[in-house]
């Protein structure tokens, strides 16, 4: 990939990592203002645990984004950005700008799409 490509894409990811920081941040004050109200009967209960979780995922998917946009910045650094993990082919530019993260090019995600549907019938 071209240096001013991959320059465009690092500060596509080092700005998604702020974005993702800030959410994240936002979610642990929530999830502490929930730990400390007094709800006043099972109703608010019910709800509080409600957000509690929902706060949680949050954290938990943007948890493993960062992941991957870390890994991505390090390609990046390596120059193997925006190679495809699985096949060794370049990833469409295309396809990046749309997920910058992108681990795989579009054949491969297909795959691997589908390869966790199957795992998921068998179990
Ligand atoms: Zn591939």
């Amino acid at each position: 990939m071209e240096k001013k490509a991959l320059e465009y894409f690092e500060k596509i990811l080092k700005d998604r990592i702020r974005e993702i920081s800030s959410n994240i941040d936002m979610s642990n004050i929530s999830l502490k203002e929930l730990n400390s109200s007094n709800p006043k009967d099972q109703s608010d209960i019910v709800s509080a645990n409600l957000q509690g979780q929902i706060d949680f995922l949050i954290i938990q998917k943007h948890g493993l984004e960062l992941q991957d946009i870390m890994s991505s910045l390090q390609k990046i650094k390596n120059e193997t950005y925006g190679i495809c993990e699985m096949c060794d082919d370049e990833i469409n530019i295309e396809r990046l700008k749309v997920k910058p993260h992108a681990k795989y090019c579009v054949k491969c995600r297909e795959l691997h799409e589908k390869s966790k549907i199957k795992v998921k019938n068998e179990i």
